[in-house]
This record gives structure tokens, C-alpha cells and sequence, in this order.
């Protein structure tokens, strides 16, 4: 199908009343100050953490190599961010993505840049995200040119994106290129998903999960995965993942006949919207001491910047999607940052790693990964 979609008539649609919930607005629109990233690392540093063992020093954690050791291998997963458009506003997202994020996004030349420099790589899969990356008018030109290069594809999905008009055919378009759909559903109960996402959010998940399943996702069949990501709905800790996939299937079976394949837990990280709720609910030190206090060093041979490279909507590279909210760009060639249409495999593999604070939200407990838990830490 040709991508006919133009952002004016995509922001039409999702600006409407009933397009999505808004529990809150973008840091960007309330000329937040944490709108900045410098002033989201300059909050996290802030806080006094001197007591723990490592001082609140990821580097420090990593242990005897510190960040010198800490460096990428061969390129697996090519996350491509299409941009900071989103119909939703969830209290939580590390993006600030939001219905007014629309100049966020990212142009057809760069898509082709980022189809030239994968092509460059040796990734079998392609990761896309956003904000909703649906809503980017180059998304299924951009499936379609992924899936022809014989990669696996994962879209990760909002849910309620699919019950907005002009999307409402993606899950056969999915299914027809076998994409892996990673939704978000913070609970199989209404009130948990609804205090995170915002009121109605989980009725509309329960019927876009409900046309996944009619599509033939999440019922077994390996080329129509259905995963679902959880975070917690406060300033803890994910629980653990096993346990909560079997809690979530029978949840989910049991009330609404819904099934899917495997649930992916994620620790929230303490960036952008989350760090906003963290600093007003007066959290931020709490949380940041638990997430410091469970680092697991067993976690760190998994994370997802040693495989992955990540796009921004401009065509800027980062190690991983948080680093590239905190617009921490990746050294690829030593301290000189390098766009997408420069990009070369070869010096990016063996890169340092960027770090900062906010890593420890990857490697506290069994660790958060793009895959979930890194590290099984139930037995
Ligand atoms: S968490 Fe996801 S769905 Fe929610 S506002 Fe952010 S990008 Fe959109
Ligand atoms: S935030 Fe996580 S994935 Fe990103 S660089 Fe830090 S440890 Fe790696």
C-alpha cells in the first residue's frame, strides 16, 4: 500500500477529543525546564548518592575496567526512532512524545539514509519506535523496504494508535510482513493501565489487542509474534517475568479472551516524564537509590547498546534510545559524533559505550533490556 498519509491531515486526526487519552501534556509544551536534557542529567547528578557502594557512579559499578571496558560488538538490532509524535501522553514516557510533537519527524532522505546504512550492517533485525512510529508518513514505505532486505521487523506499538482511522488496517499489513508488534499495556487491569496511560486507554488496548488477535497475532505462530512490554505503574522495580507473563496470560484469557505470546518487564527510566513525576511526587532519591542499590553486574554483558545502534528522527546516532533522549551521542569515530549518512560498521564496532546516571535503570535487578529481563533472577 502507498503511504498517501501527510502530517497535517495525521495531525487533524490525532488532535480530535477522542483520538487518544492526555493525562498530562509534553514537558516541551509547558516549557518544562526538564524539557532540556541538560537539565534532566544535571537533576539525576544532583542527587546525593555518595553513600552506596559505587557513589552513584555507573562507571564506578561496571568495576575494575569501568568505561573503558564497556564497548559495543557487531551491530544486531537497528533501531530506527521516527520521531516524537505520539496521539498519547503517557505519564511515564522517556520520550516526551505528545500530540504536538508533529515537526518531530523523520524526512524520507533520511529514511533512505538509514536503509543505505543498514544495508552497511550485518543487523538481522530492525527495531521502530517513536512516539508512535505509525503516525511518521514513511512508516510502511519504510516496513516495506526492511522487509524486502529479508529483516525482522518490530514495531513497537502504543495499541491505541490502531483504533485511529486511517490506522486501522496495520494489523493485516503486519501480518502480511510478518512484523513482530511489541505493544504497551501497563496491567491487565483497567485501573493500573489507566494511571499510567490516561482514562479509556485500556478499553481501546483491549480491542486493538483484540484485532491483533483476529489478524492471527499472538496465538503461536512465529511469524505473527504478539509481545506485550510492562512497566511498573510507580517507583519501583519490575517484578519478575515469568511470573508476570503467566499472571498477564491468565488475566487477559480469563477476562477478555485476549492471548498473546511472551510479556517483556522494563524498570521506568528516570528521564523526561518519569523524572518529572519522580521530582514532584518526591521520589527521585528514593528511586534512584533503589536503582543504584540493585545494580547486578550479571546484567551487563546483555544490555542493549552492545548490539544496537540507534537512530534519531534527524539522522543522529546514539549507543540506545535513552541515551539519545538525553542526547548523549554515540562516539563512533572518538569524540567526533557522526550522522547516519556517514555511518560506517566498522570503527562503531568496539565503540565506547556513552554512560550516565540514568544507566542504572538498565542494569537494577534481573535488568531492562529492549528484550526485557537480561538476567533470570527467579531462582
Ligand atoms: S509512552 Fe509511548 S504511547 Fe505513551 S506518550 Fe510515550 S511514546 Fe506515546
Ligand atoms: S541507558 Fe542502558 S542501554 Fe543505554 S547506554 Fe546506558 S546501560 Fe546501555
Amino acid at each position: 500500500m502507498t503511504e498517501t498519509h501527510s502530517l497535517p491531515l495525521i495531525r487533524e486526526e490525532i488532535q480530535r477529543p477522542d483520538a487518544g487519552s492526555r493525562p498530562t501534556t509534553t514537558l516541551r509544551s509547558r516549557h518544562s525546564p526538564l524539557a532540556e536534557p541538560r537539565h534532566q542529567i544535571e537533576s539525576l547528578e544532583g542527587v546525593s548518592l555518595g553513600h552506596l557502594p559505587s557513589g552513584g557512579n555507573f562507571d564506578t559499578a561496571l568495576g575494575a575496567d569501568g568505561s573503558e571496558g564497556f564497548t559495543a560488538g557487531q551491530i544486531e538490532i537497528f533501531q530506527i526512532n521516527l520521531g516524537k509524535l505520539c496521539n498519547m501522553t503517557c505519564r511515564h514516557c522517556h520520550v516526551d512524545a505528545g500530540p504536538d510533537r508533529w515537526r518531530e519527524a523523520m524526512s524520507r532522505e533520511t529514511v533512505d539514509a538509514c536503509l543505505a546504512a543498514l544495508d552497511r550492517t550485518e543487523a538481522h533485525t530492525v527495531d521502530l519506535t517513536g512516539g508512535a512510529p505509525e503516525l511518521n508518513p514513511n512508516f510502511r514505505y519504510l516496513v516495506d523496504q526492511c522487509v524486502a532486505r529479508g529483516k525482522h521487523v518490530i514495531d513497537r506499538c502504543n495499541l491505541t494508535v490502531l483504533l485511529l482511522q486511517r490506522y486501522s488496517d496495520l494489523p493485516e499489513f503486519f501480518a502480511e510482513r510478518k512484523v513482530e508488534v511489541v505493544c504497551s499495556l501497563p496491567h491487565y487491569r483497567r485501573r493500573n493501565t489507566d494511571a499510567q496511560r490516561g482514562d479509556g486507554t485500556f478499553e481501546k488496548s483491549i480491542t486493538a489487542l483484540e484485532r491483533l488477535n483476529e489478524s492471527g497475532y499472538g496465538k503461536g505462530d512465529p511469524e505473527r509474534i504478539l509481545t506485550l512490554v510492562v512497566n511498573p505503574v510507580g517507583a519501583l522495580l519490575t517484578g519478575d517475568q515469568c511470573s508476570m507473563e503467566r499472571e498477564w496470560k491468565r488475566g487477559l484469557d480469563r477476562n477478555h479472551g485476549i492471548s498473546f505470546d511472551r510479556l517483556i518487564s522494563l524498570n521506568n527510566m528516570p528521564i523526561a516524564r518519569f523524572l518529572e513525576w519522580l521530582e514532584d511526587s518526591g521520589n527521585l532519591e528514593g528511586y534512584m537509590e533503589l536503582l543504584v542499590s540493585a545494580f547486578n553486574p550479571a546484567t551487563v554483558q546483555g544490555l542493549m547498546c552492545r548490539n544496537t545502534l540507534s537512530v534519531s528522527w534527524d539522522g543522529r546516532i546514539f549507543d540506545c534510545d535513552f541515551n539519545q533522549m538525553l542526547e548523549l551521542e554515540s562516539r563512533c569515530l572518538g569524540d567526533q559524533p557522526v550522522r547516519i549518512e556517514g555511518f560506517d560498521p566498522l570503527p562503531a564496532m568496539g565503540r565506547k559505550i556513552v554512560t550516565g546516571r540514568h544507566c542504572f535503570g538498565c542494569t537494577a535487578g534481573a535488568g531492562s533490556s529492549c528484550g526485557g529481563a537480561i538476567h533470570d533472577t527467579s531462582d
